[in-house]
């Protein structure tokens, strides 16, 4: 078992951006090389703008290669928590926008001819529990009402069409969602940034960040850059460059494995239609088919952030999980496994806006491969003078007393989740 992301693994190189000058100016500085960043350098650099992007690892490194690869609508909150929490309006806006953002990734994709394997093929959420369908048929039944938004609704006796188990107990499909490899969705962002004129920057964190009379002068070990807008991109990674933010955010480990590729009458046996699978529970499962026809399976099997003994001993909790749903696959090997941080915030919204005069994207909470490209390209219409959106705006940002970005509460949190998914 290889400990490395599959889609890095399979995806072709991107060279390196190591060792470049640095400028001395610019007119925006992003931090953090994923999507959130590569998407809004690109979208900057179409609009004339001098956009410099430091990257502390390499571009893509972060979430962004790492991920499930489900282009999904909607957000991490369910449109009815949404509806009670901010009111018809804001959850309209809000449902809007995780539209709008799958729309975003395509079109970038399509424009930049960005050959990820991405194809809309649905996704499907499944009931762990009897008493979860509830759930589903009011999520079908709210997002028909509220939205005039379709989805289906497979009940157990059916569900044999969707995927080839007898765990679950009913499912909802929207046949929106899309899958790509998120490594090459990365690469393609960070390839054509780089054709639109952004300076790009491989192994260079920022380490302080001070506001001057001309914008913000952003200290790295390889010199300073005198900048009139900074945008912070860094999501789970967020560390004490922007000390406001990371203790907002929270990181959060999420794993994965990747089986051998099985025959592919057995992998169209197991997930016929090729959907983007979740389940209801908290710590829930995702699992896919990759386009070699491996089962992707991946599940917050640990809290904190991925070492080598996380990844491994999560591979093994993830492969019961696995086994658990589809016994037919006993004999087929694990040939990845790898794990990557998750941004999660104190009320488990996405935040964006501005904070010190500094721009910034995050905590997406597992669900951003299309809101950051989205929150990327709308931040840097902003920065540029555009016309922009922000389905975020005037949210407060909260934090907790005494948190500073060291998440000593997890193993709390992890069990209180584990007794949640336990009892309801
Ligand atoms: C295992 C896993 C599975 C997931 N599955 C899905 C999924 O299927 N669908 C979905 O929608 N979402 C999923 N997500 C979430 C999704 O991947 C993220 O929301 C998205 O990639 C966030 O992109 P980003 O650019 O904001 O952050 P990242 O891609 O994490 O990039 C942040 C970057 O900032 C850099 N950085 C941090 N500090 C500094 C600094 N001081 N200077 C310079 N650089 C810095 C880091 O090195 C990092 O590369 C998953 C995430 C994980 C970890």
């Amino acid at each position: 078992m290889q400990l490395q992301s599959l889609w890095t693994a399979v995806s072709p190189e991107l060279e390196s951006f190591a060792n470049r000058p640095l400028p001395e100016h610019a007119d925006v500085v992003v931090i953090g090389g994923g999507y959130t960043g590569l998407s809004a350098a690109l979208q900057l650099a179409k609009l004339g703008a001098r956009v410099t992007v430091l990257e502390r690892e390499t571009l893509g490194w972060g979430a962004s290669s790492r991920n499930g690869g489900m282009v999904l609508t909607g957000h991490k909150h369910g449109v009815g928590e949404m509806l009670k929490e901010f009111g018809a309006a804001k959850t309209h806006e809000l449902w809007d926008a995780s539209l709008a953002a799958l729309d975003c990734v395509a079109d970038i994709i399509q424009q930049e001819k960005i050959d990820c394997d991405f194809a809309r093929r649905g996704h499907l959420e499944l009931a762990w529990k009897e008493k979860h369908l509830a759930y589903l048929q009011a999520a079908h039944a709210l997002l028909a009402r509220e939205f005039d938004y379709p989805t289906r609704l497979v009940p157990k006796a059916e569900l044999r069409n969707e995927i080839d188990t007898t765990r679950y107990y009913g499912g909802m499909v929207d046949e929106r969602s899309a899958g790509l490899n998120p490594a090459k969705y990365a690469r393609g962002l960070a390839r054509a940034a780089q054709r639109a004129g952004a300076d790009l920057h491989d192994g260079v964190a920022a380490e302080t960040i001070e506001k001057n009379a001309r914008g913000f002068n952003v200290r790295t070990a390889r010199g300073a850059i005198q900048t009139q807008d900074v945008f912070a991109a860094t999501n789970g990674y967020t560390g004490a460059a922007t000390p406001q933010l990371q203790k907002r955010v929270i990181p959060i480990g999420s794993y994965i494995i990747a089986t051998e590729p099985l025959d592919p009458s057995l992998a169209r046996q197991l997930i016929p239609h090729n959907r983007m699978i979740f389940d209801t529970k908290n710590f829930l499962y995702y699992f896919r088919r990759s386009p070699d026809d491996r089962i992707v399976f991946g599940g917050r099997a640990a809290f904190f952030p991925e070492t080598r003994d996380t990844v491994r001993e999560s591979a093994t909790i993830l492969r019961q999980g696995m086994l658990e749903i589809f016994p037919q696959i006993e004999d087929v090997p694990t040939a990845y496994a790898w794990g990557g941080t998750l941004g999660f915030t104190f009320d488990l919204f996405p935040h964006a806006g501005k904070m010190d005069d500094m721009y910034y994207a995050m905590g997406y909470a597992g669900h951003g491969v299309a809101l950051a490209t989205y929150l990327g390209q709308q931040f840097a219409n902003r920065i540029a003078g555009k016309e922009w959106r922000n389905p975020l705006e005037g949210l407060d940002f909260p934090t907790m007393p005494l948190y500073s970005g060291n998440p000593w509460f997890l193993p709390f949190a992890a069990l209180y989740y584990q007794f949640l998914d336990w009892v309801s």
